[in-house]
Order: C-alpha cells, then structure tokens, then sequence
C-alpha cells in the first residue's frame, strides 16, 4: 500500500526530505510527466516504523493533496489507514 499525491500539489518541496525511504520524486522527476511531486507506490510504507503518522502527508501545506492510494507492490500498509482517495490528514 502507499500514499499517493494529487494534482493539486504546487510542489513546494516541503515532503520530499521528511520520507524515510526515499519514496517521492519531485516534478522533474515524475515518471507520469505530470506538474507534480510523485510516491514510487513500490518504496512507500506508509511511514510504518519510521513515524506515527505518513510524514509527507503532515508536512504538506496543500489540504488534501495527498490521499491514501491502493496502488503498489508493498504489502506494508497501516493499520489506521483510510479508505482508498481519502486524504491522509482530514483537516
Ligand atoms: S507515507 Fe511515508 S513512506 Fe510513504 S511516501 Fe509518505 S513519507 Fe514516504
Ligand atoms: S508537500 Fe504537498 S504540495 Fe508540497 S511538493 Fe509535497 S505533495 Fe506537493
């Protein structure tokens, strides 16, 4: 399971560094060619033992930027998490 960040995000940068498993790639980077920062859903594991929360999600200024997403090879997930779209951090 992962994380997944939305068209809404103005890439500000605020995410990239707080992912302990170097899961995000910024928008140059972005293998969709999208304007946007991207979650590589294979590296993401929902921050699960490394923070109590996804640390990209609490560091990202943009409401609802990024849902919780289905997508991936990872069978980590958390045991909180939401439904499948939802925003990781409601405000
Ligand atoms: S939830 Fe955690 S592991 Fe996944 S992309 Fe965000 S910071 Fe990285
Ligand atoms: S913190 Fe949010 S708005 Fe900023 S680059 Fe990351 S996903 Fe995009």
């Amino acid at each position: 399971m992962a994380v997944k960040i939305t068209d809404i995000c103005i890439s500000c940068d605020a995410c990239l560094d707080e992912c302990p498993v170097e899961a995000i790639v910024d928008n140059d980077e972005n293998p969709t060619g999208a304007d946007t920062y991207y979650v590589y859903a294979d590296k993401c594991v929902e921050c699960v033992g490394h923070n109590d929360a996804p640390a990209c999600a609490d560091a990202c200024p943009t409401e609802g930027c990024i849902v919780w997403d289905e997508t991936g090879s990872s069978s980590v997930e958390r045991e909180d998490r939401g439904t499948v779209g939802s925003p990781v951090v409601e405000d």
